[in-house]
């Protein structure tokens, strides 16, 4: 009952929040994205204030390309395993879910340590499909280093991990080299993000991935003069994150602010970094809608290598061509709603999604439809 109060309370504050001149947050998180349509949060704010959905949902951004791999290790025979959501992601030619239907060996799992036991258990070549950012990564690590000490040598990863702050830091475009420079190619968004294209008031920072990072890890926000909250996912943590948010953007105050401590120390959990440091290292990566960001990837490091899947397999694919019609890229950046894509809930639906925001439960499209 008193929960109740305290949130019909709070809902009261964010309803008659003074309203600020046209605002622009982004919830970075596809986790953020599903809690507030489906508690309807986004009906509280001030009607000059937008929340748009940001590039936290990880198979939303992991590009064509790594489909089309996964799918020619499938046909060369070997045990494909994976997280649920990525067998219906379509990739330039076909999805997981079709090659399966086809008779290739490919298996849904729930965590890397099944697949490992998959391998353990068949014999059999077994790749797992690791996708996901700072929060899966290192239960991906310690799974690789599993498969070393008990010599599972049939065992490998394709890799597809991806870091958040470097994406941030493209999307208000703070240079980070010379790849930043690059257009992307085929990753369903229409051009190369500026700082005055996404115009961004502020960010509702994810509370996982901000677990391991810590607050520490969003340093670069004050810099560009903008506020960053790191938020939990109950609608209570959601609408109080949104009020202090508003209250800095109102105040011209630019400081990240963790409004998750039951979850989220300052400097994040030192124990899963080193998990991750110890296997995995650095590399440039491409992202749907942002192209191509350094270091925003990970790889095995040389000691792990044999665990690489792409140095085990010989995997050729084609370039993937750009996604006809389908804006995810653009939802990814924060540029359009999902029902600005011509596509949406008409020809691309939950039941026969054409792109990956509609495909995962985590996907901004798929979340518009779901829950209004
Ligand atoms: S509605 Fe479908 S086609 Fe359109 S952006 Fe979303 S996933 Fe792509």
């Amino acid at each position: 009952m008193a929960e109740a109060i305290a949130l019909t309370r709070l809902a009261e504050r964010l309803r008659s929040f003074p309203a600020p001149p046209e605002t622009k947050i982004m919830e970075v998180c596809g986790t953020h994205t599903v809690a507030i349509r489906r508690s309807g949060v986004q009906h509280l704010l001030p009607g000059t204030v937008r929340l748009v959905s940001g590039p936290g949902c990880p198979v939303c951004v992991t590009p064509d390309r790594f489909i089309d791999e996964a799918v020619a290790l499938a046909r060369q025979g070997v045990t494909v395993t994976s997280f649920g959501d990525m067998l219906r992601v379509p990739g330039s030619r076909s999805s997981l879910e079709k090659e399966r239907a086809s008779g290739w060996d490919i298996r849904a799992v729930y965590s890397p340590l099944d697949a490992l036991k998959i391998a353990s258990d068949c014999g059999r070549e077994t790749v797992f499909l690791a996708v996901g950012f700072e929060t899966t990564a290192p239960v991906i690590a310690a799974a690789a280093m599993k498969a070393l000490e008990k010599k599972i040598a049939n065992f490998s990863l394709l890799t597809a991990l991806r870091l958040v702050p470097p994406a941030l830091k493209a999307l208000i475009a703070i240079p980070q080299g010379d790849a930043a420079a690059q257009p992307p190619k085929g990753t369903g968004a229409t051009a190369q993000p500026t700082a005055a294209d996404t115009g961004l008031s502020g960010f509702l920072l994810p509370g996982h991935v901000s677990a391991v990072i810590g607050k520490q890890a969003y340093d670069f926000l004050p810099e560009r003069r903008l506020p960053g909250v790191i938020s939990g996912f109950a609608a209570e943590d959601i609408i109080s994150s949104l009020l202090m948010l508003l209250d800095m953007h109102n105040k011209g105050i630019y400081k990240v602010m963790n409004n998750y401590p039951r979850v989220v120390r300052d400097d994040g959990n030192e124990k899963s970094r080193q998990v991750l440091a110890e296997v995995f290292e650095p590399v440039d990566a491409d992202w749907r809608g942002l192209g191509a960001i350094p270091d925003s990837g990970l790889r095995l490091k040389a000691a792990y290598a044999a665990l690489d899947a792409r140095q085990r397999f010989a995997i050729q694919v084609e370039n993937a061509s750009p996604r006809g019609e389908c804006r995810c890229g653009d939802v990814l950046r924060g540029l359009i709603d999902p029902p600005a894509c011509p596509l949406f809930n008409k020809a691309c639906r939950p039941d026969r999604p054409l792109g990956p925001c509609m495909v995962s439960s985590e996907g901004s499209c798929s979340a518009w439809v779901t829950y209004g």
